[in-house]
């Protein structure tokens, strides 16, 4: 029998979700309704904060907390050279500058040092990204930065530990890769109530209807003001509603995640030249390696097809930001970058998702040593 294939990342829906979405569908609201307020309401519980925001994407969720941090033109934002695009094109959106911090060379994380090193007059937030659930050091990068605003990226984090203090905010994605989905969808979370309201304008297309709010007097219930520039980034009640019955099973879903890490770190443990990238804290999103190719005399390429072949998804989270050719064009040069130059070099994301079976682990650290031609 034909084994199935294992992406690296993959959602779990249930009946229960299914219906939850039809339930909305046969409602009154299918936007701006019940369902993303109890959305809201779930997140701020779940993310230990005093408010969540739910917006369209982990991308919009960003733009919008870098709004609400005050970035603006000729602004600088420091974020970690290994992430994902949108952690740095979030400052782009407002017209100011992405600065990279290099990374500790074995787990990824933002590097306190290297943020001190980035840090000007300009620097107006820095946003540590927990890159695969791991916590990044949030401590040392207030201490070298204590003037910007700290903007998680904790779209890998859900569900790992929160705390939210001096105005900073965390974001989350929905993505269906990510510990729980909406489809598309994301979130700010935090504690300040100025940010708040900015966020939610911000979603909005800028637009101000409180009375205490109003540059203007009033002259009816139908006016409204916009005092700045905003967008449509909100969520429909349609992917609330996923979210909301999503959510409930976060418990179980990490409990199950954590489960499937040990046991790989369990049979990877014995393999010198293969480690896990994640600490022990990890909210576990990926289950990223670091592999020692050359050690092994066989590229990351020829691994990942072998892989492929036999029915295991990879993938490498993330080609280092100074190496695309937007910010080369924009004079950075990834030689700069040793630390993200090592990781990225050993980068590997096994399969993890609540739908595995133990055995499924067993399967691809299999794969894994065939495809690195160790004989046990
Ligand atoms: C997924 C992800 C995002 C973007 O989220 P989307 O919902 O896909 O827009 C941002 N940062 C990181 C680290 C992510 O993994």
């Amino acid at each position: 029998m034909a084994l199935m294939f294992l992406p690296y990342g993959k959602q779990e829906i249930d009946d229960d979700d299914v219906a939850a979405v039809v339930a909305v569908l046969r409602s009154d609201f299918l936007t701006t309704g019940p369902a993303v307020e109890r959305f809201e309401a779930a997140l701020a519980e779940t993310t230990g904060a005093a408010w969540a925001v739910a917006v369209s994407s982990g991308t919009a969720a960003l733009h919008a907390a870098c709004f609400a941090a005050g970035v603006t033109e000729g602004d600088e934002v420091i974020v970690p050279a290994v992430t994902f695009l949108a952690t740095a094109s979030c400052a782009r959106f407002l017209g100011a500058e992405p600065i990279f911090a290099d990374v500790d060379p074995n787990t990824g994380l933002i590097d306190p040092a290297e943020v001190r090193r980035r840090v000007t007059p300009r620097t107006r937030a820095v946003i540590p990204v927990h890159l695969n659930g791991a916590t990044a050091d949030l401590a040392g990068v207030r201490a070298v930065a204590p003037g910007a605003v700290i903007i998680e990226d904790a779209a890998h984090a859900l569900g790992g530990p929160r705390a939210f203090e001096d105005g900073s905010m965390a974001t989350f994605s929905f993505h269906p890769v990510k510990h729980v989905t909406t489809g598309e969808g994301g979130a700010v979370a935090g504690d300040d109530q100025e940010k708040r309201a900015r966020l939610l304008t911000f979603r909005n297309h800028g637009m101000v209807r409180a009375e205490a709010a109003l540059r203007s007097a009033s002259p009816g219930p139908w006016y409204y003001e916009q005092q700045h520039l905003g967008h449509n980034l909100r969520l429909s009640d349609l992917h609330a509603a996923l979210g909301n019955s999503q959510l409930r099973k976060l418990p179980r879903f990490l409990a199950r995640r954590r489960t499937l890490a040990a046991r790989y770190d369990r049979l990877l443990a014995p393999i010198d030249g293969v480690e896990p990238a994640a600490g022990p804290t990890s909210a576990y999103h990926l289950y990223a390696v670091q592999i020692d190719f050359d050690r092994f005399g066989v590229t990351r390429a020829t691994v990942m097809a072998r892989l492929r072949e036999a029915g295991v998804g990879t993938q490498v989270h993330y080609i280092p930001l100074p190496m695309q050719p937007y910010y080369r064009d924009r004079g950075w040069r990834p030689e700069d970058f040793p630390g993200a130059n090592h990781y990225y070099g050993r980068a590997l994301s096994l399969p993890l998702f609540c739908g595995m079976e133990d055995g499924d682990v067993d399967r691809v650290v299999e794969g894994l040593l065939l495809a690195l031609e160790i004989d046990r």
